[in-house]
């Protein structure tokens, strides 16, 4: 039986070019600077986000956290949307190794308001820590791939600039949020200082993500990679995945974007299944089963049974995900499975 496993896009395969890629790429110890082929994708990550410099680390969670702790310093505020990845899914990492208090604002599908965070905004008053930091995520993983609007994102950097608050964005899949918005990915980008952004989930490379950002402030970056034991050395033979990632893994994301929105629509259609199919904008979509009267458990389940696999969310909800290691055949397959596991 094929497996349609719609749990992520970070279940996607490296291509074949990624591992022809791999095997020929040059290499040197990249804690000396000396792996050519991290060079090349440091710079070519940083030219392509218009940043001055970029950064790679072992993964996403990684490059949150050290921009973040080379934002701050111990005792700092961070206002961070109420149910962003930092804050959920990073095992307190900005708590337990930063020292920085999170000051959370609830957002619209993960969309933070300007003059929401205005309102959390202190004075400077010796009982208040320190408002350091702003963090965005674009697209936003809980808020169902929700694609910030880039006049709210001008609007929360210039409310950041303002305020004297550095701008860190979790752009895991920033690409995704480009090619829905059908813009360069540096119009997104520049509206934050620094912008975390992965490898390995839609772009398919097996391993690492980015950090790119200004040139005075890579090397706190850089440092706190080394303190968190990211630097590594010949790891050129998985950088040069990431090239192939970035030469032709992100136009397609598309595909994914119009799979994601066919399935969404179709399974909207079936009885006991509640979607917002105009909320899925690129490759997350969350299904409501509540009204087939089954756990979102029992329905993932039963999906699991006939090969579609899936993650059983919060509230009720399943939570799929498009990726270029399903088609528009598995989408039909997988809509059959649940109108079958449903009923
Ligand atoms: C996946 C993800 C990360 C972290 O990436 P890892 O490589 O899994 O550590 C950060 N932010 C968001 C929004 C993500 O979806």
């Amino acid at each position: 039986m094929r497996i349609i496993d719609l749990r992520s896009d970070t279940v996607t395969h490296p291509t074949a070019a990624m591992r022809e890629a791999m095997a020929q790429a040059p290499v040197g110890d990249d804690v000396y600077g000396e792996d050519p082929t991290i060079n090349e994708l440091e710079e070519r990550a940083a030219a392509l986000l218009g940043k001055e410099k970029g950064l790679f680390v072992p993964s996403g969670t990684m490059g949150n956290c050290l921009a973040v702790l080379a934002h701050t310093q111990r005792g700092d505020e961070v206002i961070l949307e109420a149910e962003s990845h930092i804050y959920f899914y990073e095992a307190g990492g900005m708590s337990a190794l930063g020292g920085v208090q999170p000051r959370l604002v609830k957002g619209q599908r993960g969309i933070l308001d300007p003059a929401d965070v205005e309102k959390v905004l202190r004075p400077a008053d010796m009982h208040f820590p320190p408002t350091r930091l702003l963090c965005l995520e674009n697209t936003h993983n809980r808020g169902g791939g929700a694609v910030t609007p880039l006049d709210t994102l001008e609007r929360l950097k210039a409310l950041a600039e303002r305020e004297g608050l550095t701008v860190h964005m979790d752009g895991a899949r920033i690409f995704n949020a480009a090619v829905s918005l059908g813009v360069p990915v540096q119009d997104i980008a520049r509206h934050a200082d620094s912008v975390m952004f992965c490898l390995s989930k839609g772009l398919a490379a097996p391993v690492g993500s980015m950090v790119v950002g200004s040139a005075e402030w890579m090397p706190a970056a850089r440092r706190y990679r080394k303190m968190l034991g990211g630097a590594m050395r010949q790891a050129g033979i998985v950088a040069a995945a990431g090239l192939v990632a970035l030469d032709s893994m992100v136009d397609r994301l598309a595909e994914d974007h119009e799979n994601a929105a066919f399935l969404a629509r179709e399974l909207s259609r079936l009885d006991g299944v509640r979607i917002d199919v105009e909320a899925v904008e690129t490759n997350i979509i969350f299904a409501d089963v509540s009204p087939s009267g089954k756990t979102a458990a029992d329905v993932a389940s039963g999906l699991r049974e006939c090969g579609v696999l899936c993650n059983a969310a919060v509230e009720g909800r399943l939570r799929l995900v498009t990726h270029k290691d399903v088609n528009r055949k598995d989408m039909e397959t997988a809509i059959q499975a649940f109108a079958s596991v449903i009923a």
